[in-house]
């Protein structure tokens, strides 16, 4: 007589079938393959809850106040404290503005969007950066010199929003918080300030369109970006909460400011009215006019309410940022030769032949980390298979290795 099999209480298949064994509980059978399956669900069901867990968690993340938005930004960020202190204000008003329309107030705070201006290489970039690394949104960098009116080469406006869609992995809420820094806005002024001397293709055309971004509306946004896809199929994304920062070198302008600054004394014509005025850092005086006067259009200025600037870096900022922030680029080489095992030491006047450099070279802050790899290529090139524990660069050594290297060919002008 066949004894009677036992079957899963789930899925009722038979023990023995297919390969099919029973788990006995104490209130019946389960089989392999439900047990498996069972797990598979939980898995799920335990992933979703955290994804659940995280989104709350960010949503209620505290955030920092502007003085500790501050002391962020100077753990990476050398000088610049004028900007710092305008930026990390205007992040936090732009995120308390996002909480209370969460609430529905009817006190409707208006959106920050900020502009910066300064030399290329002073930090503008690297500022925007670090704030989006502190606030853990999406962010994402465009230049504005490859942006052109649609119909024309070049890219559409909508694809600085299809950059932020990809950097928020295609999460629209999160990409509705995100934050954009468009470089060289300075590149889109208007030349000329008569709009109608000639067609515009790169300047008044690019601006209203950008206008609509700043000024948030809804934009159908193509996922993939550009016209290399006319078949996709448009998010729309709506720009009212995204921060925009923009960031130019405005070259000359500090000649518009001075002209307004000379007009205005000489307007008031007594010597009482006024004042000194730093002839060494004109753009501490900028205001939104000068941007009108180097071919912004009145709607755009309008719609980036906040202004500041960067100071040009001195000596002391060069060596400073050589040496001190938090990734600064020394402490990256000496990391690199610590994964080796190896202590790397720099004679401490290796750094201001560093800077001596950078500076006599015109290569800025840009131009540190390609001494520095200069410098370096022989010794990273070498130590690995070498037998040394410990290496000292000395300004004898930098020297050498510079010219060695034909540095000169990086001279600017
Ligand atoms: P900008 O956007 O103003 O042209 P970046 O922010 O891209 O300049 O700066 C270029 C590089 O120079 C940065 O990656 C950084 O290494 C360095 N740098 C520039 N300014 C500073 C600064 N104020 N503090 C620290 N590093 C700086």
């Amino acid at each position: 007589m066949p004894t009677k099999k036992n079957r899963c209480d789930f899925c009722g298949r038979q023990e023995g079938e297919n390969g099919i064994y029973l788990l006995q509980g104490l209130h019946g059978f389960i089989c392999n393959e439900c047990v498996l399956q069972a797990k598979e669900i939980v898995d799920q069901m335990v992933a979703s809850k955290q994804k659940d867990d995280d989104k709350e968690k960010g949503k209620n993340k505290k955030l920092p106040k502007p003085k500790e938005i501050k002391a962020f930004l100077d753990q990476y960020v050398i000088g610049q404290d004028a900007a710092k202190r305008i930026l990390a204000v205007s992040v936090y008003n732009h995120y308390k503005r996002l909480a209370q329309t969460d609430k529905g107030d009817d006190v409707e705070i208006e959106k920050s969007n900020i502009i910066m201006v300064g030399a290329t290489g002073t930090g503008k970039t690297l500022l925007a950066r670090t704030i989006a690394k502190l606030l853990d949104v999406p962010f994402t960098i465009v230049d504005a010199t490859v942006l052109t009116e649609a119909g024309y080469v070049g890219e559409d406006i909508e694809s600085i929003l299809t950059r932020l869609l990809q950097a928020a992995d295609y999460d629209v809420k999160a990409t509705e918080r995100g934050i954009v820094f468009i470089d060289e806005i300075d590149k889109i002024a208007r030349k000329g300030d008569n709009p109608s001397i000639t067609r515009d293709v790169s300047g008044e055309g690019v601006q209203q369109g950008l206008l609509k971004l700043l000024e948030g509306s809804v934009v159908l946004v193509p996922p993939q970006g550009g016209r290399k896809h006319p078949e996709q199929k448009m998010i729309p994304v709506n720009t009212k909460d995204i921060l925009f920062i923009c960031g130019g070198a405005f070259d000359g302008i500090e000649r518009k400011i001075a002209q307004r600054l000379n007009t205005h004394v000489v307007g008031y014509g007594n010597v009482e009215n006024t004042y000194r005025i730093d002839k060494e850092n004109m753009m501490q005086y900028i205001a939104p006019q000068d941007l009108k006067s180097f071919g912004l259009i009145p709607e755009i200025i309008g719609r980036l309410p906040v202004l500041t600037y960067l100071e040009p870096l001195s000596r002391e900022a060069l060596r400073q940022i050589l040496t001190e922030p938090k990734n600064a680029i020394v402490k990256q080489y000496i990391k690199l030769f610590e994964m080796d095992g190896v202590t790397l030491t720099f004679n401490p006047d290796v750094y201001d032949f560093i800077v001596d450099k950078a500076i006599e070279f015109k290569l800025g802050a840009r131009g540190l980390r390609s001494i520095v790899e200069s410098i370096m290529i022989d010794a990273m090139y070498e130590t690995p298979s070498g037998r040394k524990k410990s290496v000292t660069i000395t300004k004898e050594y930098a020297q050498t290795q510079l010219s060695r290297m034909n540095f000169e060919r990086l001279r600017n002008q």
